[in-house]
C-alpha cells in the first residue's frame, strides 16, 4: 500500500459517515452568545454537547481576567516552558492548583491530552507494566504506547478483573502503573474508584487517575470523585484538563504522595511544545477560584442532570448510566442515531452524535452534556427536543431500561 492510499481509506471512512446523511462531525458552531446558546447553520440552538459543566466559558470574572492578561502580556508566549514560555501566571496557576488539590506539586500542560501523553510516557518505561481500563481515553493509550512499557487492558470499571491481572504479575506489580478515569465521558458512568484503590494498594502497584470529567463537579469543594469518596490520599498521581469545568484549555499532572516537579526536565510533551497563552492561564486561574467556591453551581448542575435523566427515561430512551452531567442515549444503529441527532438539531438542541468506533462496545449514541448554566427553561427545552425525537423514531414506547445503571 502506498503512503497516500491511506488518504483513500480515510476518504472512504468519511464517505461512510456522509452516508448517514448528517454533518455531525463537521457541525460548526458559528456563534456562541453564551455558555448554553449558539448558532449552527444559521439556527439558534441550545448547546447541550459541550462539557461546559459549570458554564464558566462566559463567567464575567474569567472573561475579564483573560482580557486583562492579553492586554498586559500579549497573545502568546511563543515558546516552551523550559525555553522562554514560563510566565509568572504559569507558576502561579501551578501553585494554586497544588494548594487546591492538596498536592505536593503540579505541572501545567498545554492540553489535557498532552498532560496524559507526557505524564504516562515519562512515569512508565521499558520493563514496566501499564494496566489500563479498556475504555480509556485516546490520550491514555497514546501515552502508554509511547512509554515502551508492556500494556494490558482490564475490563471497564471491573476491579475484580484488575485484581486477577495484578495477581498474575506478582513481583512486577512494584513496576506497574494502573490507570483509570473518574467519570467516563461517553456513557457517563462513574468508576468504582475506592475499590480500584484497594486492589492497587494490596498488590503494591501505583494508581494514576485521569480526572478530566469529575474535577470541578464532584466532591464538596469540587476536587472530584476522590474527594467525594474521601480517598484523595490513596491516589498516587492525578491528571486533568482545563477544558471541561474550568472552561478554557490546558491540562495538569499532580500528586499528593510524590513530588512530580522534577519530571519537568524529563517530560518531552512539556519541554518541546509552546506553553499556554497568558489569557488562557488567567481565565483558568479565575475559574479555579469559582470552582473552589462553586457549591451553588454544582447543586444547579446536578439538579439539571437529575431532571434530564428523569425526562429522557420517561420518554423511553435507554440511557448509558445513572444521572451525571453526561447523559448518553443508546440508539439501535448509526443510522438511527444520525436521524435522532438531526431531529434534535431541528428541534433546536445540539448534542454530540457518537457512532462506531467512537464509543465503547461499538455503540451508537447521542451524548448530551449538561451545564450549571442551563436554565430551568432550557432544561425543559432539551427534554422537549428529545420528545420530538422519540415521536419520530419510536413506533411504540420502548422499555425505560437503563443498560448500565
Ligand atoms: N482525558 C479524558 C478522559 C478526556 O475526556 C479528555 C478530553 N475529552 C482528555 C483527557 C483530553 O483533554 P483535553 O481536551 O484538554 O486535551
Amino acid at each position: 500500500m502506498s503512503l497516500l492510499q491511506k488518504l483513500d481509506a480515510a476518504r472512504d471512512f468519511q464517505d461512510q459517515l456522509g452516508q448517514l446523511g448528517v454533518n455531525a462531525i463537521g457541525a460548526t458552531i458559528d456563534v456562541t452568545g453564551s455558555a448554553t446558546e449558539g448558532k449552527i447553520e444559521g439556527k439558534r440552538v441550545i448547546l447541550a454537547g459541550t462539557n461546559n459543566y459549570l458554564g464558566l466559558t462566559f463567567d464575567p470574572a474569567c472573561i475579564e481576567a483573560a482580557a486583562q492578561a492579553v492586554r498586559t502580556h500579549g497573545t502568546g508566549t511563543t515558546g516552551s516552558r523550559l525555553a522562554n514560555g514560563t510566565y509568572a501566571g504559569h507558576a502561579a496557576l501551578e501553585r494554586e492548583l497544588s494548594a487546591f488539590l492538596g498536592t505536593r506539586s503540579a505541572i501545567a500542560f498545554t492540553t489535557g491530552y498532552v498532560a496524559n501523553v507526557g505524564a504516562i510516557s515519562t512515569l512508565a518505561g521499558p520493563g514496566d507494566v501499564i494496566m489500563l481500563d479498556a475504555d480509556s481515553h485516546a490520550s491514555i493509550y497514546e501515552g502508554a504506547k509511547l512509554s515502551g512499557a508492556e500494556i494490558y487492558r482490564f475490563r471497564h470499571n471491573d476491579p475484580a478483573d484488575l485484581d486477577k491481572r495484578l495477581r498474575r504479575l506478582g513481583d512486577r506489580c512494584a513496576r506497574t502503573l494502573v490507570i483509570v478515569e473518574s467519570l467516563y465521558s461517553m456513557l457517563g458512568d462513574v468508576a468504582p474508584l475506592d475499590q480500584f484503590c484497594e486492589v492497587v494498594k494490596r498488590h503494591g502497584a501505583f494508581l494514576l487517575l485521569d480526572d478530566a470529567h469529575s474535577f470541578g463537579i464532584m466532591g464538596e469543594t469540587g476536587r472530584g470523585l476522590a474527594e467525594a469518596l474521601g480517598i484523595e490520599d490513596e491516589i498516587d498521581f492525578v491528571t486533568g484538563t482545563f477544558s471541561k469545568s474550568l472552561g478554557s484549555v490546558g491540562g495538569f499532572f499532580a500528586s499528593r504522595k510524590h513530588d512530580v516537579a522534577p519530571l519537568r526536565s524529563q517530560i518531552r510533551a512539556y519541554m518541546f511544545t509552546a506553553s499556554s497563552t497568558p489569557s488562557v492561564i488567567a481565565s483558568t486561574r479565575a475559574a479555579l477560584k469559582r470552582v473552589a467556591q462553586g457549591q451553588a453551581l454544582r447543586s444547579q448542575l446536578w439538579k439539571n442532570c437529575q431532571r434530564v435523566h428523569e425526562g429522557l427515561t420517561s420518554l423511553g430512551f435507554k440511557l448509558g448510566a445513572a444521572p451525571s452531567p453526561v447523559i448518553a442515549s443508546l440508539m439501535d444503529s448509526p443510522e438511527q442515531a444520525a436521524a435522532a441527532w438531526q431531529a434534535l438539531l431541528d428541534a433546536g438542541v445540539y448534542v454530540n452524535l457518537v457512532v462506531p468506533p467512537g464509543a465503547p462496545k461499538n455503540l451508537s449514541l447521542l451524548r448530551c452534556s449538561l451545564s450549571a448554566a442551563h436554565t430551568d427553561e432550557q432544561v425543559e427545552q432539551i427534554i422537549e427536543g428529545y420528545a420530538a425525537v422519540a415521536q419520530r423514531l419510536f413506533d411504540q414506547p420502548r422499555a425505560a431500561a437503563s443498560a448500565y445503571a
